[in-house]
């Protein structure tokens, strides 16, 4: 078992109330429970936001660079308990150690660490008037709520809440209910690190306790990742209340691999943009555009590499892919793979359950290609979140772009090409919040994170972000004596 101490933590403790609705976490490789918990309460959601209302404003009185040394203490502490941590996100999600060593704790400790450093240079501007002056202070907007998904669990809930905090305000994180774990550490890390209480609340629960959040009328913003659908509720109910919010969506991101691509990095770009995190990231370049001329020395390699990928037990950093994060995910991928066979891709690998020696329950599924995918196919125009890429074929650069866009969707991109200038000009015509030239699916804590289109509002990570934890006032200061025609 990997219990906490208690479901939620708030004002700067472990807090469980027994009154609240009981639910188990699963270790997705065994089937098995590892933890269990309780949703939040009602008078769990109001003590997180009394506490929470309390801190925030002697937080933000404090100078910048104070509370950057909490962030900065708190990354060394992810870091130096990286494997524990990484552990724990490897049994909550099924992803595989060798990814959660590198990918989970280790970003979350990039942000606080990015976030701490820029925190004492997050200030206004000096607006000379003649012989008046106005200047902008950059002030935090209050109590904010994260919401997180469950395929990057410790990762997203650091993405919000260290620019919420270097920003001056606190946060109340809402974990996914598949994946509540790793939260509660980071919550318990960043206390240890100096964070005063009350500054990062974690509170369990499904969607009921994430639209109370939302609702409360003390929340002055709200940061969601997650799917389309929810995004659309989050972002009605946030409207209500005239907040703020920040939507991390879904996706269906195409990856283009024009005629002078290197091959080897270009299937390395696909693989890692389809089966990382077995297939479970919005970003992920799920439309791999090949042109014709490059098609079947495309297939070959792809399909060769694929089948050599080790799937096994997720704890043995010599696996490569873990299991879906839940049984219900893998139904949902399933049914993806049926309508692929169904409205005629040719399945070139994969597309079943592997048997997984020692681990029989597990929520297995085999890395999938399908060729001949066409536009109007459901396996390319909805997000599968499962190791299933569709390969499509082109010709030329307009079409591409024209296909490429053809989504109601825009959340990343990439493509491969030795051409400085086609890179750039495909790069410039796509839509999409993010664009990888010659790789795929790499997200430093430096640059700036989101959607366009559907796939979501507002930018994680990079110096974007503190606009969206942060709000404008402007001070007008008069020097001389008042003019009045009164
Ligand atoms: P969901 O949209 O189902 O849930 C996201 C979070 O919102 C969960 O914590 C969920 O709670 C909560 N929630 C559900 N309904 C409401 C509501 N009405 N009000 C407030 N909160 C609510 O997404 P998944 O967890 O299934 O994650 C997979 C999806 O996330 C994929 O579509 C993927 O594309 C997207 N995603 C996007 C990313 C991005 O940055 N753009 C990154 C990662 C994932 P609970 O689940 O506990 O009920």
């Amino acid at each position: 078992m990997a219990q906490p101490d208690a479901s939620h933590y708030v004002a700067g403790a472990p807090l469980e109330d027994n009154g609240g609705t009981p639910f188990e976490s699963y270790d997705p490789a065994t089937g098995e429970p590892i933890a269990r918990l309780r949703a939040a309460t009602k008078a769990v959601i109001d003590a997180a936001v009394r506490s929470a209302d309390g801190a925030w404003r002697d937080w933000a009185a404090r100078p910048g660079v104070e509370r950057g040394r909490v962030l900065l203490r708190a990354a060394a502490l992810l870091r130096e308990r990286n494997r524990e941590l990484s552990v724990l996100e490897t049994r909550d999600t099924g992803k595989a150690l060798q990814e959660t060593l590198v990918a989970d704790a280790a970003s979350a400790a990039d942000a606080l660490e990015w976030f701490g450093g820029i925190a004492a240079s997050i200030g206004g501007q000096m607006i000379p008037l003649g012989a008046d002056f106005a200047y902008t202070r950059r002030e935090p907007l209050g109590v904010c709520v994260g919401i997180g998904a469950w395929n990057y669990p410790i990762q997203i809930a650091a993405w919000k809440a260290a620019p919420a905090l270097a920003c001056g305000n606190a946060m109340i994180f809402k974990p996914s209910e598949v994946t509540p774990l790793s939260a509660l550490k980071l919550a318990e890390i960043l206390t240890e690190a100096g964070l005063p209480a009350g500054l990062f609340n974690v509170v369990q629960g499904a969607s009921a306790v994430g639209s109370n959040l939302t609702a409360n009328p003390f929340v002055a913003k709200v940061s969601m990742t997650g799917s389309v659908p929810t995004g659309r509720k989050v972002y009605t109910a946030a409207a209500e209340g005239l907040k703020p919010a920040t939507l991390e969506l879904g996706g269906k991101s195409p990856l283009i691999v024009f005629e002078d691509a290197d091959l080897d990095d270009a299937v390395s770009g696909a693989m890692l943009g389809n089966f990382y995190s077995t297939g479970q990231v919005c970003t992920n370049g799920t439309r791999v555009f090949v042109h014709a001329s490059l098609r079947d020395a495309f297939i070959e390699r792809l399909v060769a590499r694929t089948e050599r990928i080790r799937i096994g037990d997720p704890l043995d950093e010599a696996t490569q892919m873990g299991p879906l994060v839940s049984h219900t995910q893998r139904e949902k991928v399933l049914s993806y793979i049926e309508a692929g066979r169904e409205e005629g891709a040719r399945l070139l690998t994969g597309g079943g359950i592997p048997e997984v020696a020692g681990f029989p329950n597990g929520a297995w599924i085999e890395p999938t290609i399908f060729a001949d995918v066409t536009d109007t196919m459901t396996i390319a125009r909805e997000e599968i979140f499962g190791p299933v890429l569709s390969l499509l074929t082109f010709e030329d650069e307009a079409e591409v772009i024209a296909r490429a866009n053809g989504t109601g969707f825009g959340l990343a991109a990439g493509l491969f090409t030795k051409d400085l200038a086609r890179a750039h000009r495909v790069a410039a015509a796509l839509d999409a919040g993010t664009l990888w030239i010659n790789g795929y699916n790499l997200t430093p804590v430096e640059i700036p994170f989101g959607g366009v289109k559907a796939s979501g509002l507002g930018r994680e990570n990079g110096w974007a972000a503190i606009d969206h934890y942060s709000q404008v006032k402007s001070v007008h200061v008069t020097t001389g004596s008042v003019d009045c025609p009164y």
